[in-house]
Protein backbone atom coordinates (compact mmCIF):
# COMPACT_ATOMS: atom_id res chain seq x y z
CA UNK A 1 0.00 0.00 0.00
CA UNK A 2 1.17 3.44 -1.01
CA UNK A 3 1.98 5.65 2.37
CA UNK A 4 -0.97 8.28 1.47
CA UNK A 5 -3.20 5.57 1.11
CA UNK A 6 -2.86 4.35 4.73
CA UNK A 7 -6.12 4.01 6.51
CA UNK A 8 -6.86 6.91 9.08
CA UNK A 9 -9.34 4.85 11.13
CA UNK A 10 -6.82 2.99 13.65
CA UNK A 11 -5.48 6.39 14.66
CA UNK A 12 -5.93 7.60 18.16
CA UNK A 13 -7.33 11.02 16.64
CA UNK A 14 -10.44 9.39 14.89
CA UNK A 15 -11.09 6.87 18.09
CA UNK A 16 -11.11 10.73 20.50
CA UNK A 17 -11.76 13.46 18.44
CA UNK A 18 -14.98 15.44 18.20
CA UNK A 19 -17.14 14.80 15.59
CA UNK A 20 -17.24 16.28 12.51
CA UNK A 21 -20.07 18.80 11.04
CA UNK A 22 -22.34 17.30 8.93
CA UNK A 23 -21.36 17.75 5.26
CA UNK A 24 -22.41 16.18 1.62
CA UNK A 25 -21.04 14.98 -1.65
CA UNK A 26 -20.93 17.90 -4.07
CA UNK A 27 -23.76 16.98 -6.75
CA UNK A 28 -24.84 19.49 -9.90
CA UNK A 29 -23.23 22.90 -10.60
CA UNK A 30 -22.12 25.52 -7.85
CA UNK A 31 -21.04 29.38 -8.29
CA UNK A 32 -18.57 30.90 -5.86
CA UNK A 33 -15.74 33.57 -5.95
CA UNK A 34 -13.16 31.33 -4.10
CA UNK A 35 -13.30 27.39 -4.77
CA UNK A 36 -10.89 25.83 -2.04
CA UNK A 37 -9.37 22.32 -2.44
CA UNK A 38 -8.56 20.28 0.31
CA UNK A 39 -9.84 19.68 3.79
CA UNK A 40 -6.64 19.86 5.96
CA UNK A 41 -5.63 23.03 7.43
CA UNK A 42 -4.31 25.17 4.73
CA UNK A 43 -7.94 24.57 2.77
CA UNK A 44 -9.85 24.78 5.83
CA UNK A 45 -8.25 27.58 7.18
CA UNK A 46 -8.04 29.89 3.91
CA UNK A 47 -11.73 28.61 4.12
CA UNK A 48 -12.07 30.17 7.55
CA UNK A 49 -10.11 33.68 6.82
CA UNK A 50 -11.38 34.25 3.62
CA UNK A 51 -15.50 33.76 4.73
CA UNK A 52 -14.66 35.79 7.58
CA UNK A 53 -13.51 38.25 5.06
CA UNK A 54 -16.92 38.21 3.95
CA UNK A 55 -15.47 36.29 0.64
CA UNK A 56 -18.17 33.75 -0.76
CA UNK A 57 -16.01 30.55 -0.86
CA UNK A 58 -17.07 27.01 -1.36
CA UNK A 59 -14.20 23.69 -0.32
CA UNK A 60 -14.14 20.59 -1.59
CA UNK A 61 -12.54 17.41 0.43
CA UNK A 62 -11.81 14.33 -1.77
CA UNK A 63 -12.57 11.86 1.67
CA UNK A 64 -13.17 13.48 4.85
CA UNK A 65 -12.26 16.14 6.84
CA UNK A 66 -8.74 16.24 8.20
CA UNK A 67 -7.75 12.77 5.87
CA UNK A 68 -4.62 13.89 5.27
CA UNK A 69 -1.65 14.79 7.51
CA UNK A 70 -3.95 17.22 9.18
CA UNK A 71 -6.16 14.80 10.88
CA UNK A 72 -3.57 12.11 11.66
CA UNK A 73 -0.52 14.03 12.34
CA UNK A 74 1.37 13.62 16.19
CA UNK A 75 -0.45 17.16 17.14
CA UNK A 76 2.79 19.45 18.11
CA UNK A 77 2.41 23.04 17.65
CA UNK A 78 5.45 24.50 17.37
CA UNK A 79 6.23 27.89 16.05
CA UNK A 80 9.99 27.47 14.78
CA UNK A 81 11.34 26.34 11.71
CA UNK A 82 12.14 23.72 10.60
CA UNK A 83 15.85 22.17 9.53
CA UNK A 84 16.89 25.94 9.20
CA UNK A 85 17.62 28.73 11.84
CA UNK A 86 16.37 32.23 11.13
CA UNK A 87 19.58 33.82 9.52
CA UNK A 88 19.31 31.00 7.22
CA UNK A 89 15.68 31.67 6.12
CA UNK A 90 16.47 35.13 5.54
CA UNK A 91 19.50 34.39 3.46
CA UNK A 92 17.39 32.15 1.52
CA UNK A 93 14.30 34.45 0.81
CA UNK A 94 15.52 37.42 0.61
CA UNK A 95 14.09 40.76 1.87
CA UNK A 96 10.81 41.69 2.19
CA UNK A 97 9.47 38.21 2.39
CA UNK A 98 12.21 37.00 4.80
CA UNK A 99 11.00 38.94 7.43
CA UNK A 100 7.40 38.36 6.84
CA UNK A 101 7.56 34.59 6.18
CA UNK A 102 9.69 34.76 9.63
CA UNK A 103 7.29 37.31 11.33
CA UNK A 104 3.91 35.15 10.14
CA UNK A 105 5.45 31.40 11.24
CA UNK A 106 7.30 32.65 14.94
CA UNK A 107 3.58 34.11 15.29
CA UNK A 108 1.46 31.09 14.18
CA UNK A 109 0.62 28.96 17.39
CA UNK A 110 -0.11 32.17 18.47
CA UNK A 111 -2.70 32.33 15.33
CA UNK A 112 -3.82 28.45 16.32
CA UNK A 113 -4.57 29.04 19.85
CA UNK A 114 -6.58 32.06 18.93
CA UNK A 115 -8.68 30.25 16.78
CA UNK A 116 -9.30 27.81 19.32
CA UNK A 117 -10.17 29.98 21.77
CA UNK A 118 -12.08 32.28 19.14
CA UNK A 119 -14.44 29.07 18.12
CA UNK A 120 -14.34 26.98 21.11
CA UNK A 121 -13.06 24.24 18.78
CA UNK A 122 -12.63 21.42 21.32
CA UNK A 123 -9.38 19.45 20.34
CA UNK A 124 -7.28 19.09 23.31
CA UNK A 125 -5.24 22.61 22.46
CA UNK A 126 -2.46 23.10 25.07
CA UNK A 127 -0.35 26.09 24.92
CA UNK A 128 1.86 24.80 27.77
CA UNK A 129 4.91 25.13 25.73
CA UNK A 130 7.57 23.37 23.79
CA UNK A 131 11.15 21.94 25.29
CA UNK A 132 13.86 21.19 23.20
CA UNK A 133 15.99 18.53 25.03
CA UNK A 134 20.11 18.58 24.14
CA UNK A 135 20.82 14.89 23.88
CA UNK A 136 24.41 15.79 24.10
CA UNK A 137 26.41 18.06 25.80
CA UNK A 138 28.02 19.81 22.53
CA UNK A 139 24.08 20.22 21.43
CA UNK A 140 24.31 23.26 24.05
CA UNK A 141 25.73 25.69 22.46
CA UNK A 142 23.79 25.72 19.00
CA UNK A 143 20.46 25.51 21.03
CA UNK A 144 21.70 28.48 23.03
CA UNK A 145 22.23 30.26 19.65
CA UNK A 146 18.82 28.88 18.66
CA UNK A 147 17.32 30.37 21.51
CA UNK A 148 18.75 33.96 20.88
CA UNK A 149 17.24 33.67 17.51
CA UNK A 150 13.55 33.42 18.75
CA UNK A 151 14.47 35.89 21.22
CA UNK A 152 16.00 38.46 18.92
CA UNK A 153 12.09 38.29 17.26
CA UNK A 154 10.63 38.83 20.28
CA UNK A 155 9.75 35.64 21.82
CA UNK A 156 10.32 34.75 25.24
CA UNK A 157 12.19 31.99 25.03
CA UNK A 158 14.65 30.62 27.40
CA UNK A 159 17.81 28.38 28.25
CA UNK A 160 17.20 25.02 30.64
CA UNK A 161 20.17 23.11 32.79
CA UNK A 162 20.42 19.92 33.27
CA UNK A 163 18.29 19.72 36.11
CA UNK A 164 15.28 21.68 35.11
CA UNK A 165 14.87 19.35 31.76
CA UNK A 166 15.00 16.24 33.86
CA UNK A 167 12.66 17.52 36.37
CA UNK A 168 10.38 19.04 32.97
CA UNK A 169 10.99 16.01 30.56
CA UNK A 170 11.43 13.25 33.71
CA UNK A 171 14.25 12.05 31.97
CA UNK A 172 17.68 11.92 33.20
CA UNK A 173 19.19 11.09 29.38
CA UNK A 174 19.52 15.29 28.80
CA UNK A 175 21.99 17.79 29.19
CA UNK A 176 20.15 20.99 29.18
CA UNK A 177 17.45 22.31 26.67
CA UNK A 178 15.30 25.54 26.12
CA UNK A 179 11.87 26.36 26.08
CA UNK A 180 9.81 28.26 23.91
CA UNK A 181 6.26 29.29 25.98
CA UNK A 182 4.10 29.97 22.44
CA UNK A 183 4.22 25.90 21.88
CA UNK A 184 1.78 23.50 22.44
CA UNK A 185 -0.07 20.42 21.04
CA UNK A 186 -4.11 19.45 19.95
CA UNK A 187 -5.58 16.85 18.68
CA UNK A 188 -5.16 17.08 15.10
CA UNK A 189 -8.21 15.34 14.00
CA UNK A 190 -10.15 17.63 16.43
CA UNK A 191 -8.69 20.60 15.65
CA UNK A 192 -9.35 20.04 11.43
CA UNK A 193 -12.71 19.25 12.46
CA UNK A 194 -13.27 22.45 14.46
CA UNK A 195 -12.06 24.62 11.64
CA UNK A 196 -14.40 23.14 9.30
CA UNK A 197 -17.23 23.70 11.85
CA UNK A 198 -15.73 27.56 12.02
CA UNK A 199 -16.07 27.89 8.17
CA UNK A 200 -19.23 26.87 7.57
CA UNK A 201 -20.48 29.22 10.91
CA UNK A 202 -19.11 31.80 8.69
CA UNK A 203 -20.50 30.87 5.36
CA UNK A 204 -18.28 28.84 3.59
CA UNK A 205 -19.75 25.78 1.77
CA UNK A 206 -17.62 22.65 2.34
CA UNK A 207 -18.11 19.59 0.83
CA UNK A 208 -16.66 16.20 1.62
CA UNK A 209 -16.41 12.74 -0.88
CA UNK A 210 -15.82 14.77 -3.49
CA UNK A 211 -12.69 14.48 -5.13
CA UNK A 212 -11.29 17.14 -7.75
CA UNK A 213 -10.60 15.53 -11.07
CA UNK A 214 -10.16 18.19 -13.10
CA UNK A 215 -9.60 21.99 -13.06
CA UNK A 216 -10.48 23.55 -16.10
CA UNK A 217 -10.74 27.44 -17.94
CA UNK A 218 -13.97 28.16 -18.53
CA UNK A 219 -14.39 31.42 -19.94
CA UNK A 220 -12.52 34.35 -17.43
CA UNK A 221 -13.10 31.60 -14.69
CA UNK A 222 -12.21 28.10 -13.75
CA UNK A 223 -14.07 25.20 -13.70
CA UNK A 224 -13.37 22.64 -10.61
CA UNK A 225 -14.94 19.07 -11.90
CA UNK A 226 -15.72 16.18 -9.63
CA UNK A 227 -17.53 13.15 -10.69
CA UNK A 228 -20.94 14.42 -9.84
CA UNK A 229 -20.45 18.33 -10.06
CA UNK A 230 -18.32 20.97 -10.41
CA UNK A 231 -17.87 24.50 -9.29
CA UNK A 232 -17.43 27.74 -10.95
CA UNK A 233 -14.77 29.93 -9.39
CA UNK A 234 -12.97 33.00 -9.89
CA UNK A 235 -10.05 31.46 -8.05
CA UNK A 236 -8.67 28.58 -7.11
CA UNK A 237 -6.39 27.68 -4.01
CA UNK A 238 -5.14 23.75 -3.53
CA UNK A 239 -4.12 22.67 -0.54
CA UNK A 240 -3.63 19.30 -1.09
CA UNK A 241 -0.61 18.70 0.55
CA UNK A 242 1.00 14.79 0.60
CA UNK A 243 -2.54 13.35 -0.49
CA UNK A 244 -2.38 15.38 -3.86
CA UNK A 245 -3.68 13.25 -6.54
CA UNK A 246 -3.41 14.12 -9.80
CA UNK A 247 -5.68 17.01 -10.96
CA UNK A 248 -3.27 19.18 -11.97
CA UNK A 249 -0.29 18.41 -14.26
CA UNK A 250 2.81 17.94 -12.45
CA UNK A 251 1.52 19.21 -9.10
CA UNK A 252 2.21 15.66 -7.31
CA UNK A 253 5.82 15.63 -8.57
CA UNK A 254 6.77 19.23 -6.48
CA UNK A 255 7.36 17.22 -3.66
CA UNK A 256 8.39 13.80 -2.47
CA UNK A 257 6.60 11.75 0.12
CA UNK A 258 8.38 10.73 3.76
CA UNK A 259 6.18 7.91 5.81
CA UNK A 260 5.87 8.59 9.64
CA UNK A 261 4.13 6.40 11.77
CA UNK A 262 2.59 7.97 15.69
CA UNK A 263 1.87 5.67 17.94
CA UNK A 264 0.26 5.43 21.38
CA UNK A 265 0.59 4.02 24.86
CA UNK A 266 -1.63 3.25 27.26
CA UNK A 267 -2.98 5.73 29.54
CA UNK A 268 -0.15 6.79 32.13
CA UNK A 269 -1.34 6.52 35.78
CA UNK A 270 -1.59 9.89 37.96
CA UNK A 271 1.58 9.73 40.09
CA UNK A 272 3.66 8.87 36.98
CA UNK A 273 2.27 11.68 35.02
CA UNK A 274 3.56 13.97 38.18
CA UNK A 275 7.11 12.71 37.00
CA UNK A 276 7.16 12.70 33.45
CA UNK A 277 6.57 15.87 31.45
CA UNK A 278 4.53 17.23 34.50
CA UNK A 279 3.58 20.44 32.95
CA UNK A 280 2.39 18.65 29.75
CA UNK A 281 4.55 20.52 27.01
CA UNK A 282 5.95 18.80 24.08
CA UNK A 283 9.34 17.53 24.37
CA UNK A 284 11.61 16.97 21.20
CA UNK A 285 15.12 16.22 21.41
CA UNK A 286 18.34 17.53 19.37
CA UNK A 287 18.44 14.14 17.63
CA UNK A 288 18.26 14.51 13.46
CA UNK A 289 15.98 11.20 14.17
CA UNK A 290 14.54 12.77 16.84
CA UNK A 291 12.15 11.47 20.10
CA UNK A 292 9.49 13.35 20.86
CA UNK A 293 6.41 12.91 22.91
CA UNK A 294 3.62 14.83 24.31
CA UNK A 295 -0.03 13.26 26.58
CA UNK A 296 -3.36 13.43 24.85
CA UNK A 297 -6.29 13.95 26.94
CA UNK A 298 -6.44 10.18 28.40
CA UNK A 299 -3.07 10.86 29.38
CA UNK A 300 -1.47 8.13 26.48
CA UNK A 301 2.12 9.40 25.89
CA UNK A 302 1.77 9.85 21.92
CA UNK A 303 5.42 9.49 20.21
CA UNK A 304 6.01 8.96 16.19
CA UNK A 305 9.28 7.76 14.16
CA UNK A 306 9.94 8.42 10.77
CA UNK A 307 9.60 4.95 8.98
CA UNK A 308 11.54 3.42 5.93
CA UNK A 309 13.62 0.49 5.65
CA UNK A 310 12.91 -2.32 8.32
CA UNK A 311 10.86 0.58 10.29
CA UNK A 312 8.66 1.00 7.09
CA UNK A 313 7.61 -3.02 6.66
CA UNK A 314 8.47 -4.68 9.59
CA UNK A 315 5.75 -2.95 12.30
CA UNK A 316 6.21 -5.57 15.19
CA UNK A 317 10.11 -4.70 14.94
CA UNK A 318 9.25 -1.05 14.59
CA UNK A 319 6.86 -0.90 17.76
CA UNK A 320 9.36 -2.84 20.04
CA UNK A 321 12.12 -0.36 18.93
CA UNK A 322 9.93 2.35 19.61
CA UNK A 323 9.43 1.16 23.36
CA UNK A 324 12.75 0.41 23.79
CA UNK A 325 13.79 3.96 23.13
CA UNK A 326 10.88 5.06 25.21
CA UNK A 327 11.51 3.68 28.16
CA UNK A 328 15.30 4.03 27.84
CA UNK A 329 14.55 7.79 27.82
CA UNK A 330 12.18 7.68 30.61
CA UNK A 331 13.01 5.32 32.50
CA UNK A 332 10.20 5.44 35.54
CA UNK A 333 7.85 4.41 32.39
CA UNK A 334 6.32 1.11 32.71
CA UNK A 335 6.23 -1.55 29.83
CA UNK A 336 5.01 0.11 27.22
CA UNK A 337 1.67 -1.46 25.08
CA UNK A 338 1.19 0.66 21.94
CA UNK A 339 -2.64 0.87 21.78
CA UNK A 340 -3.12 3.25 18.86
CA UNK A 341 -0.42 3.25 15.55
CA UNK A 342 -1.31 4.72 12.19
CA UNK A 343 1.03 5.94 9.41
CA UNK A 344 0.57 9.33 7.49
CA UNK A 345 2.61 10.98 4.79
CA UNK A 346 4.63 14.24 4.50
CA UNK A 347 5.18 16.06 1.90
CA UNK A 348 9.26 16.72 1.91
CA UNK A 349 10.35 19.19 -0.58
CA UNK A 350 14.38 20.40 -0.23
CA UNK A 351 13.64 24.23 1.09
CA UNK A 352 11.33 22.99 4.17
CA UNK A 353 9.45 26.12 4.39
CA UNK A 354 6.17 26.35 2.33
CA UNK A 355 5.97 27.18 -1.51
CA UNK A 356 3.43 28.78 -2.96
CA UNK A 357 2.96 27.82 -6.25
CA UNK A 358 1.17 29.83 -9.41
CA UNK A 359 -0.53 26.82 -11.35
CA UNK A 360 -2.02 29.50 -13.83
CA UNK A 361 -3.48 32.87 -13.37
CA UNK A 362 -6.15 32.85 -10.65
CA UNK A 363 -5.03 29.08 -9.50
CA UNK A 364 -2.33 28.82 -6.57
CA UNK A 365 -1.20 25.73 -4.35
CA UNK A 366 0.59 25.63 -0.83
CA UNK A 367 1.87 22.68 -0.58
CA UNK A 368 5.70 21.05 0.68
CA UNK A 369 5.73 22.27 4.44
CA UNK A 370 8.18 18.66 4.81
CA UNK A 371 6.50 19.05 8.74
CA UNK A 372 5.60 21.44 11.09
CA UNK A 373 2.14 22.07 9.51
CA UNK A 374 0.00 22.66 12.42
CA UNK A 375 0.86 26.09 12.59
CA UNK A 376 2.20 26.99 9.46
CA UNK A 377 -0.38 24.95 7.43
CA UNK A 378 -2.72 27.40 9.65
CA UNK A 379 -0.96 30.35 9.08
CA UNK A 380 -0.30 29.20 5.02
CA UNK A 381 -4.23 29.78 5.34
CA UNK A 382 -3.75 33.76 5.76
CA UNK A 383 -1.80 34.25 2.89
CA UNK A 384 -4.00 32.61 0.98
CA UNK A 385 -6.74 34.36 1.54
CA UNK A 386 -4.80 37.83 1.31
CA UNK A 387 -3.66 36.39 -2.49
CA UNK A 388 -7.67 35.36 -3.35
CA UNK A 389 -8.90 38.91 -2.15
CA UNK A 390 -6.44 40.31 -4.70
CA UNK A 391 -2.81 41.74 -2.92
CA UNK A 392 -0.08 42.27 -5.05
CA UNK A 393 2.35 39.50 -5.48
CA UNK A 394 5.12 41.43 -4.12
CA UNK A 395 2.74 42.11 -0.80
CA UNK A 396 2.26 38.46 0.24
CA UNK A 397 4.43 36.96 2.56
CA UNK A 398 6.29 34.60 0.28
CA UNK A 399 7.04 34.80 -3.40
CA UNK A 400 4.80 33.11 -5.98
CA UNK A 401 6.83 30.39 -7.57
CA UNK A 402 6.06 28.54 -10.98
CA UNK A 403 5.40 24.99 -10.17
CA UNK A 404 8.71 22.99 -10.66
CA UNK A 405 8.94 19.33 -9.94
CA UNK A 406 10.94 18.68 -7.01
CA UNK A 407 14.99 17.39 -7.83
CA UNK A 408 15.13 13.65 -8.72
CA UNK A 409 17.54 13.43 -5.00
CA UNK A 410 14.24 14.10 -3.07
CA UNK A 411 13.24 10.42 -3.80
CA UNK A 412 16.08 9.17 -1.85
CA UNK A 413 17.46 11.70 -0.01
CA UNK A 414 15.70 12.02 3.06
CA UNK A 415 15.71 8.34 3.54
CA UNK A 416 19.48 8.85 3.15
CA UNK A 417 19.78 11.65 5.33
CA UNK A 418 17.89 9.75 7.94
CA UNK A 419 20.54 7.34 8.00
CA UNK A 420 23.12 9.37 8.70
CA UNK A 421 21.33 11.34 11.26
CA UNK A 422 21.30 8.39 13.08
CA UNK A 423 24.83 7.96 13.08
CA UNK A 424 25.65 11.42 13.65
CA UNK A 425 23.29 11.22 16.87
CA UNK A 426 24.86 7.82 18.07
CA UNK A 427 28.32 9.82 17.40
CA UNK A 428 27.46 13.12 18.98
CA UNK A 429 26.10 11.29 21.88
CA UNK A 430 29.50 8.92 22.58
CA UNK A 431 31.62 11.56 22.02
CA UNK A 432 30.13 13.59 24.87
CA UNK A 433 30.31 11.17 26.99
CA UNK A 434 26.30 10.14 26.87
CA UNK A 435 25.43 6.60 26.51
CA UNK A 436 23.09 6.45 23.24
CA UNK A 437 19.64 4.74 22.75
CA UNK A 438 19.21 1.32 20.95
CA UNK A 439 18.39 2.43 17.29
C1 LIG B 1 2.25 11.23 10.70
C2 LIG B 1 2.47 12.71 10.64
C3 LIG B 1 2.89 13.39 11.78
C4 LIG B 1 3.03 14.78 11.72
N1 LIG B 1 3.28 15.45 12.89
C5 LIG B 1 3.22 16.80 12.88
C6 LIG B 1 3.26 17.52 14.12
O1 LIG B 1 3.32 16.96 15.19
N2 LIG B 1 3.22 18.88 14.04
C7 LIG B 1 3.12 19.54 12.86
O2 LIG B 1 3.09 20.78 12.87
N3 LIG B 1 3.03 18.88 11.68
C8 LIG B 1 3.05 17.55 11.67
N4 LIG B 1 2.91 16.86 10.50
C9 LIG B 1 2.74 17.63 9.24
C10 LIG B 1 1.32 18.15 9.08
O3 LIG B 1 0.37 17.18 9.46
C11 LIG B 1 1.08 18.55 7.61
O4 LIG B 1 2.13 19.39 7.20
C12 LIG B 1 -0.23 19.29 7.46
O5 LIG B 1 -1.29 18.56 8.01
C13 LIG B 1 -0.49 19.59 5.99
O6 LIG B 1 -1.75 20.20 5.91
P1 LIG B 1 -2.40 20.44 4.50
O7 LIG B 1 -3.73 21.05 4.75
O8 LIG B 1 -1.46 21.22 3.65
O9 LIG B 1 -2.54 19.01 3.83
P2 LIG B 1 -3.37 17.74 4.33
O10 LIG B 1 -3.71 17.80 5.76
O11 LIG B 1 -2.61 16.55 3.87
O12 LIG B 1 -4.73 17.86 3.56
C14 LIG B 1 -4.84 17.70 2.20
C15 LIG B 1 -6.25 17.25 1.91
O13 LIG B 1 -6.47 17.34 0.51
C16 LIG B 1 -7.32 16.28 0.15
N5 LIG B 1 -7.18 16.04 -1.30
C17 LIG B 1 -6.14 15.52 -1.97
N6 LIG B 1 -6.41 15.46 -3.26
C18 LIG B 1 -7.66 15.96 -3.43
C19 LIG B 1 -8.52 16.13 -4.55
N7 LIG B 1 -8.15 15.75 -5.76
N8 LIG B 1 -9.75 16.67 -4.35
C20 LIG B 1 -10.17 17.05 -3.12
N9 LIG B 1 -9.38 16.90 -2.04
C21 LIG B 1 -8.15 16.35 -2.18
C22 LIG B 1 -6.85 15.13 1.00
O14 LIG B 1 -7.85 14.12 1.12
C23 LIG B 1 -6.52 15.81 2.31
O15 LIG B 1 -7.61 15.77 3.22
C24 LIG B 1 2.81 15.48 10.51
C25 LIG B 1 2.42 14.78 9.37
C26 LIG B 1 2.24 13.42 9.42
C27 LIG B 1 1.79 12.70 8.20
Amino acid sequence: MKIQEAPIEPSLWYATAAPPPETYELEGRENTDICVIGGGYTGLSSALHLAERGANVALLEAKEIGNGGSGRNAGHCTPTFHFYEIPTIRRMLGEPFASRLIKRQTDAANLVFDIIRRYDIDCEGVQTGYIQTAHAPGMLPKMEKRCGYYQSVGKATRMLDRDEVARLTGSPRYYGGWFHPEGGHINPLGYSRGLARAAMSRGARVFTGSPVTAIKPDGMRWRVETAKGSIFADKVICGTGAYTTGFWPGLEQSFSRLGVAVMATQPIGDNLRKIIAPNNNTVVDSRGDAMIYKYNREGRLVTSAFVEGRRGGDIDYTKALMARKLQWLLPDLPEVDWQYYWFGALDMQPKTIPRLFQLAPGVVASLGYSGRGVPTGTMMGTVLTEWALGAPAQDLALPLEPLRSAPFYMNFAPRLFLAWYRLRDQQRARAGGADPPPF
